[in-house]
């Protein structure tokens, strides 16, 4: 295993030393008795860092984005989002399976749904429609090459929200990798959108958990909400130990990944100019596009997995995701190039 270089995803990453270290010594408690303290004190810590009022630890992104959307939106009302939006492709129909939310797609461009967009589709409110319960986003956008959604267009949004009186979700899921690729702190997002949930367990390499930031109204209606879903945890001070580390070093770090992402993009271009959109490699992610080569993605996959180098590809796929994260080191991206270039 330890030899493939892992490209798949930044959730392959496996805990730190350091991680395991803070692990073992976590002070615990009963979190759903409230009396966890290494929970509470990341709760604490990430609420403040965001400039919310209040924070819930969840065990999953998926669950941060139902604990919130179910949070700000009742049964029968509909979500505006991206067509390309994570917890409409990715989370098992979680939202209309549990919460009895509609979604209304609106045509991303690259990560934006844009202020314009929004203000179209927003429903004025009669007896025939469903009310526009919530505008969701999402930064950086997975689906749309990792990019960064433009924090002046956020803004654009959230203001259009306001006059509507529609709350905004983030999903953040990746929002210190837009952090790192702009210079712009995240809580500049976060204050573009009433609720957010983000990601320890994606770039930032922590094993396992997600936090939501709110008001502290909000938070508690998502903490009924996780309670119901079965996300609370007992003694998870085991598990917001680990998330602490990754929040202390993790967020820093993603410029190495992001530059890892732009040398396999632009290695890549050198061999053919259309098989990567460069200007659309912000992030750590490259998705190649395989049209001017003649394999398939799933074919792809298989080949570069005969040569160590693990991808994602979905069937039918017309493109294979590269995905840069801690534990693929410069040496491994050069020698994933290498790979890449050879069965290309
Ligand atoms: C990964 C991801 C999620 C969900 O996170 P899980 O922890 O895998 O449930 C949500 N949104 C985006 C954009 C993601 O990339």
């Amino acid at each position: 295993m330890d030899d493939l270089i892992d490209l798949r995803s930044d959730t392959v990453t496996r805990p730190t030393p350091e991680m395991r270290r803070a692990m073992a010594e976590a002070e615990v408690g009963d979190d759903v008795l409230g009396d966890d303290p290494t929970v509470n004190e990341l709760q604490e810590m990430s609420a403040s860092l965001l400039g919310k009022e209040a924070a819930l630890f969840v065990p999953s992104g998926s669950m941060g984005n139902q604990v919130c959307l179910g949070a700000l939106a009742p049964p029968g009302s509909e979500v505006l989002c991206h067509d390309r939006a994570h917890f409409l492709h990715f989370e098992g129909g979680a939202a209309a399976a549990h919460l009895g939310l509609m979604m209304r797609t609106l045509p991303g461009h690259g990560a934006v749904i844009s202020h314009d967009q929004v203000r179209a589709a927003v429903r004025p409110g009669s007896e025939h429609t469903p009310r526009t319960a919530v505008v969701a986003i999402e930064n950086t956008h997975n689906s749309a090459g990792g990019s960064v959604f433009p924090l002046e267009e956020a803004r654009a949004v959230a203001e259009v929200c306001r006059e509507r009186g529609v709350p905004v979700h983030l999903d953040g899921a990746r929002l210190f990798n837009a952090q790192a690729a702009t210079g712009v702190p995240a809580r500049e997002w976060a204050a573009c959108a009433d609720s957010l949930s983000f990601c320890f367990s994606k770039g930032l390499g922590a094993p396992i958990g997600s936090m939501v930031c709110s008001t502290a109204e909000i938070v508690s209606d998502a903490h009924r909400l996780r309670k119901r879903l079965g996300g609370g945890m007992r003694q998870a001070g085991v598990i917001a130990a680990a998330a602490r580390v990754a929040l202390e070093t993790g967020v820093e770090r993603l410029v190495e990944d992001h530059a890892n992402a732009r040398r396999l993009a632009e290695g890549l271009a050198d061999l053919h100019p259309d098989c990567v959109d460069l200007a659309g490699v912000e992030t750590n992610m490259v998705y190649v596009d395989l049209q001017p080569f003649s394999k398939s993605a799933v074919e792809l996959r298989d080949l570069l997995r005969e040569h160590g180098v693990l991808t994602l590809a979905f069937p039918g796929a017309t493109s294979v995701r590269l995905v840069t994260h801690r534990d693929v080191s410069n040496e491994d991206t050069e020698r994933a190039l290498e790979v890449l270039k050879r069965v290309l």
